[in-house]
């Protein structure tokens, strides 16, 4: 089968609330979380694009606080890439959060392949999701939306696997590497901390930094530990706030995209930083 490889493009920070991405009672830990795109690159060349990075002026600043250096801007991060938009075939969009379609008008003469459940949903935004969502960055490329219903082999070696929860049509990207399949989950976990039982050392630093009450936890106390054990016994995600529009969903999917990944990509995760190959440089269980 084709192999690929896979390259986190940094485009920018968000300053969130952990209240926001984790639990209500996270308020007030804040942390600064990248934005990425994906390159995926076949032999002979071969580029494929994930999502489209935010537009600074379509994001709420006072939720998001979104910051980015000229470096990082998209058009200068591609050139960096050698990625010329006008030459992109396909895209590959994981869901419609203002985060992932800031740029997709770049890709002028590619197909945008995405969920027809998160164009109905996006574009309708339930609630607090709304925050969420810029319709007015994608609906003028609705003709060139490749509407998919499910699972859906996009060529050899890549699938969109439907992966619902975060919002509701949202999909995750199966690519073939030389280590196997790896899975770029979206903002199914925005980092590696959300499948807790698979990278237990992460979901512990970030408990122990304060992620649940927005202050210092001592990971000795025996109250915490045993609270703690709970979750690993029961769950593979560790945070569900605001953002995540549906928390039984979310289960469900962590565990089917767990099961399939050798290779781990979240959506938000700093480890990706240094990460500038997968799976060259992907050194994680
Ligand atoms: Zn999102």
């Amino acid at each position: 089968m084709k192999e690929y490889r896979i390259k986190p493009l940094l485009t920018g920070w968000f300053n969130m609330n952990w209240g926001l991405i984790m639990s209500p009672l996270a308020s007030g830990y804040f942390a600064d979380l990248p934005v990425f795109m994906f390159l995926i690159e076949g032999e002979g060349g071969e580029q494929i694009v994930v999502d489209g990075s935010y537009q600074h002026d379509h994001v709420p600043k006072f939720i998001f606080g979104p910051h980015r250096t000229p470096d990082l801007e998209v058009p200068e991060v591609l050139k960096a890439y050698g990625v010329d938009p006008l030459s992109i075939e396909k895209v590959l969009v994981t869901h419609l959060h203002h985060d992932h379609t800031g740029y997709l008008h770049l890709f002028e003469n590619a197909d945008l392949y995405v969920q027809e459940e998160e164009v109905l949903n996006s574009y309708f935004p339930m609630g607090y999701q709304a925050v969420g969502c810029a319709p007015e960055e994608w609906v003028d490329l609705l003709p060139r939306f490749r509407l998919i219903n499910g699972d859906f082999n996009v060529q050899e070696g890549i699938d969109l696997v439907f992966a619902p929860g975060h919002t509701a049509g949202h999909q995750a990207v199966a690519v073939n590497t030389s280590r196997g399949k790896a899975i770029i989950l979206g903002d199914a976990a925005y980092m590696y901390a959300g499948l807790a039982k698979r990278f237990p050392k992460q979901f512990m630093e970030m408990i122990g930094r304060g992620g649940v009450a927005g202050k210092e936890i001592d990971l000795s106390d025996p109250e915490v530990q045993e609270t703690l054990s709970r979750v690993f016994s029961a769950r593979y995600g560790g945070y569900f706030g605001p953002s995540i529009l549906n928390p039984g969903e979310i289960m469900r999917t962590l565990a089917k995209l767990d099961a399939m990944a050798d290779v781990i990509i979240p959506g938000h995760d700093p480890e990706l930083v240094r990460m500038k190959v997968i799976p060259d440089d992907y050194d994680l269980e």
